[in-house]
């Protein structure tokens, strides 16, 4: 609509006007240019009123404002020589709406004034100035328009006139497209404008922005996304590369197919399963595919202590998992009676149940006794349902004979003499009963209730008839029998009362049954008042009285990690901090570390670890040591935290013991304890020995190298690995009947003919207590002696405790003390320290911690330095030099208050150097050996 030619056809009006015409096209030279324009210069004259109409502008049906550009010059009214009143520097522009162009036809009173233009700058005589201004034309809305410029006396000339309106252009924003759209007019609404999504782009909501009056797009709303199988690459929807996908309409971008998968071409929505592979429902596209679980391993079944017809299945999870956390067990049941199986049907209970297990065990109850159940545990994961393959590719069977103790039916008194009685009783289920299954505990006491002291016996047997002797005359005994099975559980008990005939039989056959082991247990109840006779003693035979516990042989069970599982607490390795090797024991090291279990406090603790490349049988060997301590819980047996043993290297948690082993304790602390202190680690030692006695534990290798010591110097009893005897022990020695055996620690008949009982262990104890009085001497045994030799009293050794250990060397077992006997003396010991202040004789020449009397080589000593060593005194070297004292003429000659008198105060260690120079002087008398 520019109007640039010279010929536009534009009206001019009035139309004529004389010699002195209006608007007119005149020719112009501008910046070297040819062109036309429009000018009026009519300056000075009178009642100038000059109009240019342009031709009939057809307007936009949408463009209701348009904007009117103007180029134009305009002379400086001062640069007219003579200048008038009447000279102006403004035009008018005015406008007509139309429906339709009206030809030449004029009419001013049609037009409406838009504005007067007055130019920013005028021009003068010399140089020219275009001014540019525009006008808007608002509110149109016929069809068309003409527009009008009227002159009243300037001298103007219109250079260009540009009509245009402004539209938003077409534009692509957020995947969708929007045409080119005209802005609205002034004081409108924006223009809302719907959009449409780019290709391969959706939306849920249809797009659409606003157009401005000013034509710039605002405020977009509704989003496109590429569809499924498409991304986004600037302003357009891409197929996803090949190997890639996009599995819906989204603003992300293509995923690579993820693991087990099939690769795809372009534009793929999805990346289906590799074959044996599978997604579950609840899957997305964009987890990886899994395969199915492998077996559970490790299938072990327990019966569990407390009630019969119920055991314990457990199992690891299996070594893959497909991928996937979902794992869970279900657990079938099949009954069978020899080559003939049957589901156990609807009447055995699982608990939790019997499928959808996320732990790996259950328990099963109402199982019947003596058949043979074999359990299948099969892993499913999320994935199963959809595997073509049968789940039960990933099962392990294992048959479990289980077997309830029986009960005891009817109790007989067989015969009956003053002192003794013999008694039967029968079973039910009799037939069928594995022998060894399980065996026969029967407890008898007196009935008598005004007793303050209830005394009662517990006799374990294998038979179903006994004879007691030892019984007063015409006496009333209560005799209880129970079976007892290999794993601990009872089969229900039945009571009976007893008399001892009155009158004297002479040569009454005193036969037996055969006892596997005889514990007497004394129980002091204390009665509340004396008026109460039926006071808890008569009701604690038959309710209150707890079968005694008895240390279970792991070797009973067929398989030793069923042992492990039934007394020691699985741990997470996670849960345990190592920190620093303190020890080497037989299968790797010991370490010191933290034991933080969830829910509980932080403790040190020791931690036993298996060395690599061990076997099968060295990691049960390993962790039968902790299926033995588990069983214990004593304050003076080394308690056991727990085990690893589902991870790869096997670990068994103990609590820690900071003062370690306690033989290197007392040697690295030799002369440092009062007597009364080492008597009271003794007395922890023989309690903790009292209570694996008490268990029916032979311990065979008792030392003061396998006690360990805390921090508040309370000794606990440890060691208790299996094959220790045989393998572990450095002392071990090899006998002429095969086995390896400490010989310095272990009685004769157990080196004899291995005749381990707790009065081997008793021998043993003897041992320790002379290395413990001796502060950790290796204790003197010379082989060559024949019987009855026995260690002599260390230094310093109170008389009561050498006395005791002579008991403990009695050659007849029989003889030697209990540990029930050896507490309460120690206790009485402790208990009176006058007891301990009576000191047994000391030979200096034949004590081993005065290892010799001369140098070496049996010649004397050439120094007073290499004297000293050979005592282990070489502290007090310097002293002796300070004090002149350099020749061992000169030790000879010192006194005890000459010893002390150079600075030697500990009272052992002055005692070991008066001690020596004693033997010195006495090097031509005989050996003495003290004999029992
Ligand atoms: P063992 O294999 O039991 O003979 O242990 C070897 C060594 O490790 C022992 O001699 C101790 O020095 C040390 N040790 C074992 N258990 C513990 C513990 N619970 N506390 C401290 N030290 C221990």
């Amino acid at each position: 609509m520019q109007a640039t030619g010279g010929e536009l056809g534009w009206l001019t009006w009035p139309l004529d006007q004389g010699d002195k015409p209006g608007w007119e096209v005149v020719q112009r030279t501008l910046n070297g240019s040819q062109l036309y324009t429009y000018s009026v210069c009519n300056v000075g004259e009178r009642e100038q009123d000059n109009w240019l109409r342009t031709t009939f502008i057809q307007r936009q049906p949408a463009a209701s404002r348009v904007f009117v550009e103007l180029q134009f010059i305009v002379r400086d009214c001062t640069s007219f020589d003579g200048a008038t009143l009447t000279c102006k520097e403004t035009i008018n522009l005015f406008v007509s709406e139309a429906d339709a162009d009206v030809g030449t036809t004029f009419r001013k009173g049609q037009f409406k004034k838009v504005a007067t233009i007055a130019p920013d700058e005028i021009t003068g005589k010399n140089e020219l100035r275009i001014n540019t201004e525009t006008r808007v034309v608002d509110n149109l809305l016929r069809k068309g328009f003409y527009l009008a410029f009227q002159d009243n006396g300037a001298c103007v000339a219109l250079l260009s006139v540009r009509v245009y309106y402004k539209t938003c252009p077409a534009t692509v924003q957020s995947l969708a497209s929007f045409k080119e759209t005209v802005a609205a007019g002034e004081n409108k609404d924006l223009r809302k404008v719907i959009g449409e999504c780019v290709d391969n782009a959706v939306s849920e909501e249809q797009p659409w922005i606003f157009c401005t009056v000013d034509g710039e797009w605002v405020v977009p709303v509704g989003q496109c996304q590429c569809k499924a199988g498409y991304e986004k690459v600037d302003n357009a929807c891409k197929e996803c590369p090949e190997g890639f996908f996009k599995p819906t309409a989204s603003g992300d971008s293509c995923q690579p197919c993820p693991a087990y998968t099939q690769k795809q071409g372009t534009g793929a929505e999805s990346c289906p399963c590799l074959e044996g592979f599978y997604r579950a429902q609840t899957d997305s596209e964009m987890d990886p595919c899994s395969g199915l679980p492998s077996a559970p391993r490790n299938l072990v079944a327990s019966t569990t202590q407390l009630s019969a017809g119920k055991l314990l299945l457990s199992w690891s999870p299996p070594e893959d998992t497909g991928g996937r956390s979902d794992i869970t067990y279900s657990v079938e049941c099949q009954r069978c009676d020899g080559l003939v199986c049957q589901t156990c049907g609807e009447k055995i209970r699982y608990d939790p149940s019997s499928s959808g297990l996320t732990d790996t065990r259950v328990s099963v109850s109402e199982l019947d006794a003596h058949l043979n159940y074999t359990f299948t545990v099969e892993a499913h994961s999320g994935v199963s349902a959809y595997a073509p393959q049968l789940p039960s590719t990933s099962a392990l069977t294992t048959s479990l004979h289980y077997t309830e103790p029986p009960k005891i039916t009817t109790m007989r008194l067989v015969e009956r003499t003053p002192t003794s009685l013999s008694i039967s009783w029968d079973v039910s289920p009799k037939a069928r009963v594995q022998p060894r299954a399980f065996r026969y505990e029967l407890m008898y006491r007196k009935n008598d209730a005004n007793s303050d002291v209830t005394t009662y016996t517990v006799l374990i047997l294998d038979k179903d008839s006994v004879q007691v002797s030892d019984l007063a005359p015409a006496t009333a005994y209560m005799f209880r029998v129970q079976a007892v099975g290999i794993d601990g559980s009872h089969g229900s008990s039945m009571e009976e009362q007893f008399e001892t005939s009155s009158e004297v039989i002479f040569g009454a056959a005193l036969g037996g049954a055969a006892m596997l082991f005889i514990v007497a247990v004394v129980l002091f109840l204390r009665r509340r008042g004396s008026h109460v006779r039926q006071g808890p003693e008569d009701t604690y035979f038959s309710k209150q009285l707890k079968p005694l516990k008895t240390y279970v042989d792991p070797h009973t069970y067929e398989d030793p990690n069923t042992a492990v599982m039934k007394f020691a607490a699985e741990i997470h390795p996670s849960h345990i901090t190592k920190q620093k090797v303190i020890g080497a024991g037989e299968f790797g090291e010991v370490y010191r570390g933290i034991l933080k279990a969830p829910g509980r406090k932080e403790v040190a603790v020791a931690v036993k670890t298996l060395k690599p490349g061990y076997s099968e049988k060295q990691r049960q060997d390993f962790l039968s040591e902790a299926s033995i301590m588990g069983q214990f819980s004593h304050q003076n047996i080394i308690r056991l935290e727990g085990v690893v043993t589902k991870f790869k290297h096997a670990m068994i948690i103990t609590e820690y013991m900071e003062n370690g082993a306690l033989d290197r304790f007392l040697r690295d602390h030799d002369g440092e304890f009062p007597s009364f202190q080492l008597v009271g680690m003794l007395r922890g030692i023989a309690a903790g020995m009292k209570y694996l006695s008490d268990m029916s534990y032979v311990h065979r290798d008792l030392a003061a190298r396998n006690i360990l010591v805390n921090n508040t110097m309370e000794c606990k009893v440890s060691d208790f690995g299996l094959s220790r005897v045989l393998e572990d022990d450095p002392e071990g020695t090899y006998t002429t009947s095969g086995g390896k055996i400490p010989i310095r620690w272990t009685a004769p008949e157990a080196i004899a003919y291995r005749k381990f009982t707790s009065a081997s262990d008793v021998w043993s104890f003897g041992i320790v207590m002379w290395e413990v009085m001796a502060f950790g001497e290796r204790p003197y045994w010379d082989m060559s002696n024949k019987r009855g030799f026995r260690l002599p009293a260390p230094m310093d050794c109170p008389s009561a405790v050498y006395q005791l250990m002579l008991q403990c060397w009695l050659q007849d077992r029989s003889k030697r003390p209990k540990f029930g006997d050896i507490v309460p003396l120690l206790d009485k010991l402790l208990r009176s320290p006058d007891s301990l202040k009576t000191i047994a004789d000391f030979d200096p020449r034949i004590s081993i911690r005065l290892p010799s009397t001369s140098g070496s080589d049996g010649s004397p000593f050439r120094s007073v330095s290499e004297w000293l060593e050979s005592i282990k005194m070489s502290q007090y070297s310097e002293n002796f030099n300070r004090a002149g004292v350099v020749t061992m003429d000169q030790v000879m000659q010192m006194k005890n208050e000459d010893i002390k008198n150079i600075g030697v105060r500990l009272p052992g260690h002055l005692k070991r150097i008066a001690y020596s120079i004693l033997g010195l002087k006495d090097q031509t008398s005989t050996l003495s050996v003290f004999a029992v």
